[in-house]
C-alpha cells in the first residue's frame, strides 16, 4: 500500500490532499506543525475508514524532519509520495495598501524562506534515500501563479499586481526553480517531482473571495501526486494542465 506525507494538512489544501489520497486507498501521515489539531483532523478524515496517520511536523525544525523520518521509517519502512504543501503568506496587503519591496524587512523574506523553500529542500533530501531505494517517487511542490515570472505583468488588478506580495512571489520562484533542479537530479530513479498551483483557493491564505474550493484546489495535486511512470517530470501544472514558468 502506498504511503504518502503531506505537509501543512491541520487545515486549507493539504487536509483536502490527505482526504483525497486516503479516499484513493493511499496511507497517508499528515502532518502539522500542533500536535492536538493533528490529532483532531487524523480523526474527521478517518471516519470514513480511509487509513490516515498522524505526525508533528515544523518544516522549518530539522529535529522535527528526523523525527518524522524516523517515524515514516519504521512505521512504513518507504514513502512512495511527499507533498510539499505547507506554505506561508506574511507580507500581506496592510490596511488595503500592499507593502513596498522597498521598505519590506528583509527578515520578512527570510522567514517566508524557511517554510516555502528550505524546509521543501530539507525533506526532499531527507526522503530521496528512500525513494531512489525503492526506484519510485512522487514528489509535488505546491506552488503558485504569484512565482510565475511569465506572468508577473504590471497591472490594477491586485491579485495580480507585480508589487503584491513580493517576498511570496520570491519564494515560490525559488521553489519553481527548485523543482526544476531536484527533478534534474533524480531522473533516472522514477522519481517525478512537479510543481503544482492549486489556483486561487477559499483557505486562510486565499480568503474568502478566493474562486475555487478546496476540494477543486486539492485535486490538481492529488494528480501530480498520483502519476503514472515516465509522465513528465520538472514541470509546472494547474489542473493537470502545463503551465510555463
Ligand atoms: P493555509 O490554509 O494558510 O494553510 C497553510 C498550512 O501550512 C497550514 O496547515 C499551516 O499549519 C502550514 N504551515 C505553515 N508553516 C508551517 C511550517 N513551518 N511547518 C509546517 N506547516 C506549516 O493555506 P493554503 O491555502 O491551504 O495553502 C497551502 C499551499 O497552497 C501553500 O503552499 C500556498 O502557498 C499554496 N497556494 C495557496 C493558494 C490559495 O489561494 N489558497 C494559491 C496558490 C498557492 P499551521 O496550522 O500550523 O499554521
Amino acid at each position: 500500500m502506498c504511503v504518502a506525507v503531506v505537509t501543512g494538512a491541520s487545515r486549507g489544501i493539504g487536509k483536502e490532499v490527505c482526504r483525497q489520497l486516503g479516499e484513493m486507498g493511499y496511507q497517508v501521515c499528515l502532518t502539522g506543525r500542533n500536535e492536538d489539531v493533528v490529532h483532531k483532523v487524523v480523526e474527521e478524515l478517518s471516519s470514513n475508514g480511509s487509513i490516515i496517520y498522524g505526525h508533528q511536523l515544523d518544516v522549518t525544525d530539522s529535529k522535527s524532519i528526523c523525527r518524522l523520518r524516523d517515524f515514516i521509517v519504521n512505521q512504513f519502512g518507504r514513502i512512495d509520495v511527499l507533498v510539499n504543501n505547507a506554505g506561508v503568506f506574511l507580507d500581506n496587503e496592510t490596511n488595503g495598501k500592499c507593502p513596498s519591496l522597498l521598505e519590506m524587512n528583509v527578515q520578512l523574506l527570510r522567514l517566508t524562506m524557511e517554510t516555502n523553500v528550505y524546509g521543501v529542500l530539507n525533506l526532499i533530501q531527507i526522503f530521496f534515500p528512500y525513494m531512489k531505494q525503492a526506484n519510485y517517487g512522487r514528489i509535488v511542490n505546491v506552488s503558485s501563479g504569484m512565482g510565475r515570472i511569465t506572468s508577473m505583468e504590471m497591472n490594477d488588478l491586485i491579485r495580480r499586481d507585480l508589487r503584491y506580495g513580493p517576498f511570496y512571489r520570491i519564494s515560490k520562484a525559488s521553489l519553481n526553480i527548485l523543482t526544476r533542479i531536484i527533478a534534474a537530479e533524480v531522473n533516472g530513479f522514477n522519481i517525478l517531482v512537479n510543481a503544482v498551483c492549486p489556483g486561487w483557493v477559499q483557505t486562510d491564505m486565499g480568503g474568502s473571495d478566493a474562486v475555487r474550493s478546496v476540494e477543486e484546489g486539492a485535486k490538481g495535486v492529488v494528480w501530480a501526486a498520483t502519476l503514472p511512470d515516465n509522465h513528465l517530470s520538472g514541470a509546472f501544472f494547474r489542473d493537470g494542465k502545463q503551465l510555463n514558468w
